[in-house]
């Protein structure tokens, strides 16, 4: 996935789970730009568990 502030190619850091309620929770992929070192999520259907 690219960074969406610089668009340079990002470093898979492991996925996490992310609460959003008492009873709900989402996958998310935390990835970190390669470039600027944005650290953004986004959302997968993979397990959680670092790399
Ligand atoms: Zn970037």
């Amino acid at each position: 996935m690219k960074c969406p502030r610089c668009g340079e190619d990002s470093v898979d850091y492991g996925v996490i789970s992310f609460q959003l309620g008492k009873t709900r929770a989402i996958n998310v992929d935390v990835r970190v730009c390669s470039k600027c070192n944005l650290v953004f999520f986004e959302r997968t259907e993979k397990k959680p568990g670092f790399r």
